[in-house]
């Protein structure tokens, strides 16, 4: 009888051990949001060393942008695009790797994900307070510096073929700072953690509030209030990245203008589907396949990259 109540005792102080171990565990989650890469960036991330992990994490994005704003005078991009044609200019490891990227994506994809289209979505400037729809005059001499051919990359160098060529990383930068976070945060002590960027999603280690210890990614249905889901994604690891016409956009005579330009023809593209969601394990081929995906709409890119691709509608009203 005494063992018995022994066992049971001790098994309590177990019990309660647990108990006050898991509570101390959920108490090292840690969220925060930093507005970078013209984005809202939320971090959430689980472990002992979570609130370290997001100051490194978001020093990471931030040092990402430094290097690949258009806007930032100090950055590899301003560099670029105020070089001359057949000057070499030396960039980041960072920059180099992003710019090898998105010249493969640009070829896999027939120049449908094209980083020269900066000249155009300068043009556009969809973010004005009062934007307006350009004439053909204007948008046919954009073109004329439009194409991925006009960027030559040799030994960490770039280097244009055009003095009016420019470049836009808005369609990728955002895809390799994911890979960086998730890779910075992976240095810390963490059990797990999610990054969102803008709609980029990307997950590693556990989600300590699943049953199964994965994550569940909703894509938003397109011009609904943020977070209506329709269909979900359940991944364990791996990047889940949206690009649509409704965030970016301005009305003018019952026609939407949205951010996402057909290199071709200089305009908006239009299509029968209002968002393309990519979901694979690199963030950074994720962001430029989903940009690619939604101006061309053909799905078989997504074999030679091993991905998944959602494509969704607004609600009818
Ligand atoms: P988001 O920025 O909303 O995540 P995307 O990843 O699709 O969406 O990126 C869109 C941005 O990419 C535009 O704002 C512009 O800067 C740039 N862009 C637009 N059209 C293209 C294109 N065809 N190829 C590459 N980049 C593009
Ligand atoms: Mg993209």
């Amino acid at each position: 009888m005494k063992k018995l109540k022994t066992v049971l005792i001790a098994l309590m102080v177990v019990f309660i051990l647990a108990g006050l171990y898991l509570a101390s565990n959920r108490e090292k989650e840690f969220s925060a949001t930093q507005f970078l890469l013209d984005t809202t960036c939320s971090l959430t991330f689980y472990g002992d060393e979570s609130r370290e992990a997001t100051e490194a994490v978001f020093e990471e994005i931030g040092r990402i942008e430094n290097l690949m704003s258009m806007y930032k005078e100090t950055s590899d991009v301003y560099r670029i695009n105020t070089s001359k044609a057949g000057e070499e200019i030396s960039v980041s490891p960072d920059t180099y790797e992003v710019l090898e990227t998105a010249q493969e994506i640009a070829k896999e994809s027939g120049g449908a994900f094209d980083i020269t289209v900066a000249p155009l979505t300068t043009l556009w400037n969809f973010t004005a307070e009062t934007p307006k729809v350009p004439t053909e005059e204007e948008i046919k001499e954009c073109l004329n510096f439009v194409g991925y051919e006009n960027i030559i990359l040799k030994d960490g160098k770039v280097i244009k073929t055009k003095d009016e060529v420019r470049i836009d990383l808005g369609g990728i930068a955002k895809g390799y700072a994911g890979d960086r976070a998730k890779e910075v945060a992976e240095r810390f002590n963490l059990t797990g953690g999610i990054i969102d960027l803008g709609g980029n999603i990307i997950c590693f280690g556990e989600n300590p509030k699943s049953e199964y210890k994965i994550w569940r990614v909703g894509i938003q249905v397109p011009f609904s209030p943020t977070g209506t889901y329709e269909k979900t994604i359940d991944i364990k690891y791996g990047a889940v990245v949206t690009s649509g016409n409704y965030q970016r956009y301005f009305e003018k005579g019952g026609e939407i203008y949205h951010h996402i330009i057909d290199p071709k023809t200089g305009y908006p593209h239009k299509a029968d589907y209002d968002s393309v969601t990519v979901a694979m394990e690199s963030s950074l081929i994720a962001d430029c396949l989903a940009t690619a995906v939604f101006v061309t709409g053909d799905e078989e890119l997504l074999e030679k990259y091993q991905g998944e691709v959602y494509f969704e509608k607004a609600f009818k009203e």
